[in-house]
């Protein structure tokens, strides 16, 4: 099993797909801010952690998208996967190179938004895995 993210979130303005995961994160395409933020982050490293705790690594091997939330949290998985693969980069690094040679199309919006949340979770993991290394001691 794996632990979805059921979350779907449209621009109240220009539709555009995206995640107000702070409060300061406006729609990415039209600058529009909602005043909303979701907790995602913590729920997005959960799922990574849980991933990596029962497979030994973040992208599932099925993972079935059944809403926005599944969609990006695929792509941040994967990008986990490539950075702790190596030793030499830093996680903005390879978050870059991973998502600028991705094809956006007419969600280039996307790009820096979903660089950016991937950054917020690969922070939540280490922060989660100092915390368990500080317990067990
Ligand atoms: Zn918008």
């Amino acid at each position: 099993m794996s632990l979805h993210i059921m979350y779907d979130h449209q621009c109240s303005e220009c539709e555009a797909y995206y995640i107000p995961y702070d409060k300061d994160i406006v729609c990415p395409n039209c600058g529009k801010d909602e005043e909303k933020a979701l907790n995602i982050v913590t729920e997005l490293a959960k799922s990574a952690q849980y991933q990596m705790s029962t497979m030994g690594f973040y992208s599932p091997i099925a993972w079935w998208i059944g809403s926005f939330g599944d969609f990006v949290a695929l792509l941040i998985f994967k990008v986990l996967d490539e950075f702790y693969a190596q030793k030499e980069k830093y996680f903005k690094e390879i978050a870059e190179s991973h998502f600028n040679s991705r094809e956006w199309g007419t969600q280039q919006y996307m790009k820096n938004h979903i660089i950016d949340l991937s950054y917020k979770v690969y922070l939540e993991i280490e922060k989660n895995k100092l915390y368990r290394q500080n317990k067990s001691i």
